[in-house]
């Protein structure tokens, strides 16, 4: 049970991390703008992605309606 509000803790704290820069390693931080994040020691530029929930998956198919009768159209 605390395992999993560590993992909450610790995402929520990945999540919030400031992003290093991949070319000069860690220490530098990229600088955050609205759509990307860029390193104002070389220069690196990396476009932020839309955020899209993966996890929240939409299942709003045809509802199939449980009637419970059987099949009228066998195939
Ligand atoms: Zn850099």
């Amino acid at each position: 049970m605390s395992k999993v509000e560590h993992y909450e803790v610790s995402d929520d704290k990945l999540v919030r991390k400031k992003q290093t820069c991949p070319k000069c390693g860690d220490g530098v931080f990229l600088a955050e703008h609205s759509n990307r994040v860029s390193c104002g020691k070389c220069g690196y530029t990396e476009f932020k992605k839309k955020e899209k929930p993966k996890k929240e998956k939409k299942v709003e198919e045809a509802p199939v309606p449980e009637t419970g009768a059987p099949s009228l159209f066998d195939e």
